[in-house]
């Protein structure tokens, strides 16, 4: 089967590796400045580049180089995750990540400076200091990754999370080894085997995370409307399918005298007239659990979930007129509502029955709401 290449060659390959990324993250960021995590994601990967080459000239027996690499090195992970707490709206750096900074070179620095104790089981735990150390600092990073963000993770964050943790077991073995008599050479190839996958899935989640972002951003522009946030008709048609069950309401909502809203205090007025009536009616919608859509001008479309108590929701709607005035002028609304049925076949059916209960309150006088 395949043999296992000789430090060197791996030392080289991670270098590669990780300074093509670093290329790759440099080239996007100066292509769209203003995203500044993938400067964070371009200086640790390119840090890490430098930091394999210089364990190549650093003297084994230096403790004071080692650590200083050491301290890079872990830098170079919090870098990771100063770039993903920047794309997610964070200050990028916390005073609590000093600790994972600093944790393995103080590792090395004890298991090098402290005389070795007589008592075995205190030198094995002595050895094992820096392979401990730098198991918690990865662990602690890749943990702050996946968990210390107020939103859920993106799946591009979480696969970035699952590459961090994909050194602990590289670590872990390491640090079983460098107990046992095996060669200094293999326990260091370890860590480098672990490069030649997380490396690239770490960038790639990295990558894709930003991808992610616009493509949900993309969604809700096609599914809002940009006037007043309300789902448009794309959006409401996305709802139908969950919301379309027997007994769930459907509210049509249209303002009354809109135009001559728009012609006695002029087009602005209106757009607040929509835009108030909207914002309201989106929160009671979603507090309900259903969604509320601009289908028009000045017509409007709620679907509620069974259960809803939709006279409340138009009342609270019909009111708003009143609490909200343009101009010191109130304004009312016509709302129709319709269950739907057990034979209804799509959405239009409970629709036009809202409809019609709609045109029964515009002809009785209008600011009414009909069932
Ligand atoms: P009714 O009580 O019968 O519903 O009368 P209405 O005046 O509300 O209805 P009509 O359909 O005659 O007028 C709707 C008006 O809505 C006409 C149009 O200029 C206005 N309108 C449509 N879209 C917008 C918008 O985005 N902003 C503003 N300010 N007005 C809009
Ligand atoms: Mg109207």
């Amino acid at each position: 089967m395949f043999q296992l290449p000789d430090l060197e060659t791996l030392r080289l390959c991670s270098t590669v590796a990780t300074m093509s990324f670093a290329i790759v993250f440099a080239v996007l960021w100066f292509a769209r400045r203003s995203e500044t995590p993938l400067l964070y994601w371009s200086a640790s990967m390119g840090l890490y580049g430098l930091v394999l080459i210089a364990f190549g000239y650093v003297p084994h027996g230096s403790w004071i180089a080692v650590s200083t690499l050491m301290v890079v090195l872990a830098f170079t992970n919090i870098l990771v995750l100063a770039g993903i707490r920047r794309f997610e709206g964070l200050p990028p750096f916390h005073p609590w990540m000093l600790l994972p900074i600093l944790l393995p070179a103080s590792g090395h620095a004890l298991a090098e400076l402290l005389p070795t104790p007589a008592d075995p089981i205190a030198a094995m735990v002595l050895d094992g200091a820096e392979g401990l150390a730098l198991l918690l600092s990865i662990t602690m990073i890749a943990s702050a990754t996946l968990l210390g963000f107020p939103a859920r993770p993106s799946r591009g964050r979480t696969i970035a999370a699952v590459a961090l943790f994909g050194y602990v077991p590289a670590y872990v073995a390491a640090a079983v080894l460098s107990q046992g008599a095996a060669s200094p050479d293999i326990v260091a190839i370890i860590p480098l085997l672990a490069d030649q996958v997380f490396l690239g899935v770490l960038s790639l989640a990295l990558l894709s995370m930003a991808g992610e972002r616009a493509l949900a951003q993309l969604r809700q522009v096609a599914l809002r409307d940009p006037l007043t946030g309300a789902w448009n008709r794309a959006g409401l048609a996305a709802a139908q399918a969950r919301l379309l069950v027997e007994g769930a309401v459907v509210v049509a909502v249209d303002i009354d005298h809109f135009k001559a809203i728009n012609d006695r205090h002029g087009h602005d007025a209106g757009d607040q007239v929509l835009i108030t009536l909207s914002h309201h009616a989106c929160t009671l919608a979603d507090q309900l659990g259903g969604s509320f859509a601009r289908v028009g001008g000045d017509e409007f479309v709620a679907i509620l979930p069974p259960g809803s108590d939709a006279h409340r929701f138009a009342d609270r709607l019909s009111a708003l007129g009143r609490r909200h005035p343009v101009h010191q002028g109130t304004w009312t609304i016509s709302i129709g509502l319709a269950h739907v049925q057990a034979g209804d076949t799509n959405f239009h059916d409970a629709r036009r029955r809202a409809d019609g209960r709609l045109y029964a309150a515009k002809a009785a006088g209008r600011d009414q709401v009909a069932a």
